[in-house]
């Protein structure tokens, strides 16, 4: 049986005092909540992260990484940067990452891979465009996506990984995917890394992120192959997240 993982991508959100309000409520509120919870905040509140949440059941993360380990890449942040505030999980490939900053599924693979060298538990984001899904190319898109990470990093690499599916028409939109729609493509992710692992595919979390709010995440988290979420907008809102956190 696999654990369900509700992860928080609070964007570029936030301030001190937002922050301190927002994990206060969300550590007094987790009684009833049975899965695991993680928080990916900005770079700049890693350092209030830690030291809000060590000791207790809510790991945090970041929201992206640098492929590079040091250097002159001016304003890029590394993996063992990130180490130093013990982060659990890194998101790589977020959808706006890919769309606004031009993220290759090259330089996804090389963000994934410099993540999992410094120790980090990459959250691997993939989904398709309203547009390839309207043209039937879902699948391939994915797998796409997919082989970029398989070929830098081989299929062992998922054994210490997460998988986000986040069809990009549905992040932030308001419209989410039907249940029957995210199972679909979760069930064909898990079954494309059977093929080659069958013990990674079993253990393997996948994630559905897209406008993933209280009143939807319960018949979305019942699916088969649907191991929690991935959220954004409702992340920023206690109340909303500890509900998502006990659908799960
Ligand atoms: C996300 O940012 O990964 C996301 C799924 O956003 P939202 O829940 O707001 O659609």
């Amino acid at each position: 049986m696999r654990r369900k993982l509700v992860a928080g991508n609070w964007k570029m959100h936030g301030s001190l005092a937002d922050n301190e309000a927002l994990l206060g409520a969300i550590l007094s509120g987790l009684h009833d909540v049975k899965a695991d919870v993680a928080v990916c905040v900005p770079f700049p509140y890693l350092a209030q992260a830690k030291a809000r949440l060590a000791g207790s059941r809510v790991a945090w993360g970041a929201q992206n990484v640098s492929q590079y380990a040091r250097g002159a890449y001016t304003g890029e942040v590394s993996a063992a940067m990130l180490n130093d505030f013990e982060c659990r999980y890194v998101i790589v490939g977020h959808s706006e990452r890919r769309t606004l900053f031009g993220e290759t599924d090259a330089v996804v693979a090389e963000k994934y891979a410099a993540a999992q060298t410094a120790g980090l538990i990459p959250i691997l984001c993939v989904g398709e465009t309203l547009e390839e899904r309207e043209a039937g190319v879902t699948e391939a898109v994915v797998s796409r996506q997919l082989d970029a990470i398989l070929a830098r990093s081989g299929v062992i690499s998922l054994a210490n990984a997460v998988i986000a599916y986040e069809p990009v028409w549905a992040i932030g939109t308001g419209r989410t995917a039907t249940p029957e729609q995210a199972q679909a493509v979760h069930a064909f992710i898990r079954a494309k890394i059977r093929a080659l692992d069958a013990e990674v595919a079993e253990h393997l979390i996948i994630q559905y992120g897209g406008s993933v709010k209280a009143a939807n995440a319960a018949e979305l988290f019942a699916q088969p192959d649907i191991d929690g979420g991935l959220i954004g907008g409702a992340s920023l809102n206690a109340e909303e997240f500890l509900a998502i956190c006990r659908a799960a």
